[in-house]
């Protein structure tokens, strides 16, 4: 049974790529930050599972601020691969709080790496990039050989974690890679992320439990693929002999405007009577054209997004509806 460590192991990707691996027979640790807040909810299913949970999956408390833990989890376990997702993962909110993003995201990465590279059996990695490290890049599409030139703080951790992650796969040869991931979506995407906000919004309107949607910038657009597509690129960039860094996006560009068409259409309502415009939501900075390509993966990977932009923004509609029907309360985001 080969043995897998995840980092972020609750969030929208984590929990996916769980489901995955089990799927696949795996032993699958997850590294869980101990808050005040218990949200695992995403993971529940496989928490709840006396068949699962302590005897295929495991989770360990771990702040990746804390290496002398992180050492000793690892030690223990001897994990053949390592799919390193944890990170503060919202751009507008690393305006607010840019040093413990850079402590998690960047410095976090580091120490992993450090750790790593110490052990008696060297695990493969696989690092959670992003698209924010192109910021606002010189040509469209960007692929793996475009500039990094972030424009928010998260953009920039993740350009040094990036980089970082390169310099020990050469100088270290160890079999480590990026995934540099556009914008990736699903019923289980955090919920202060635009797609989610919307189509929890539109759900909640169509069944009168609020009255409008307040936004920030309609025009702003992201190349947005499917979770669930994302997390198998993840396993096959470890399947490979060869550790590389890979672009892994659906090379379409879509605005928030067509997010909120499409959910409200899903529930059969016309947006423009319930949507006002929040200068609150705009950012400090916004990426511009980011959207990706993708044919490294495909050639080498035989990668290929599988779900389209429509059907996945309905999808997350028609989840809300039936969240809504489950658990009742919920709050302006
Ligand atoms: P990001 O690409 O990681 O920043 O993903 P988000 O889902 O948070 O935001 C995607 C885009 O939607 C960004 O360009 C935001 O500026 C834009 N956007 C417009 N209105 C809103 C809003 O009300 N909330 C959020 N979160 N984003 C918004």
């Amino acid at each position: 049974m080969p043995v897998a460590f995840i980092t972020g192991v609750t969030g929208q990707d984590g929990s996916y790529l769980s489901d995955l691996l089990l799927s696949k027979s795996y032993e699958v640790h997850g590294a869980v930050r101990r808050t005040s807040a218990l949200r695992r909810s995403r993971i529940d299913h496989l928490y709840q599972d006396p068949e699962i949970y302590g005897k295929q999956f495991f989770l360990h408390y771990l702040d990746l601020n804390d290496p002398t833990t992180l050492r000793r989890i690892l030690t223990k376990i001897q994990p053949d691969e390592i799919y390193h997702l944890a990170g503060q993962s919202h751009v507008g909110l690393s305006f607010e709080i840019p040093e413990s993003t850079c402590d998690l995201t960047a410095m976090g990465t580091l120490r992993l790496l450090e750790i790593i590279r110490d052990l008696k059996k060297v695990p493969k990695l696989f690092h959670a990039s992003s698209s924010e490290v192109f910021g606002k890049p010189d040509r469209a599409p960007q692929d793996e050989s475009t500039p990094f030139r972030p424009v928010t703080p998260y953009g920039c951790a993740k350009a040094f974690a990036t980089h970082m992650v390169s310099i020990y796969r050469n100088a270290f040869h160890m079999h480590a890679g990026n995934g540099i991931f556009f914008n990736h979506e699903s019923p289980r995407r955090g919920e202060n992320f635009v797609t989610r906000k919307i189509c929890r919004a539109a759900a909640e309107i169509s069944v009168g439990k609020r009255t409008e949607l307040r936004m920030g910038d309609l025009k702003a657009s992201r190349d947005w693929g499917d979770a669930r597509d994302y997390v198998r690129g993840m396993w096959l960039m470890l399947q490979q002999d060869q550790p590389d860094d890979y672009v892994l996006a659906t090379g379409k560009l879509h605005s928030v405007e067509d997010v909120v068409s499409i959910a409200f259409q899903t529930v059969k309502l016309d947006w423009r009577e319930y949507v006002r415009r929040d200068e609150r939501f705009d950012r400090p900075q916004e990426p511009c054209n980011l959207v990706g390509n993708s044919s490294k993966a495909q050639q080498r990977l035989n990668w290929q997004p599988q779900s389209d932009f429509h059907s996945l923004i309905s999808e997350m509609t028609e989840s809300e509806i039936n969240l809504i029907k489950h658990q009742p309360d919920s709050s302006d985001i």
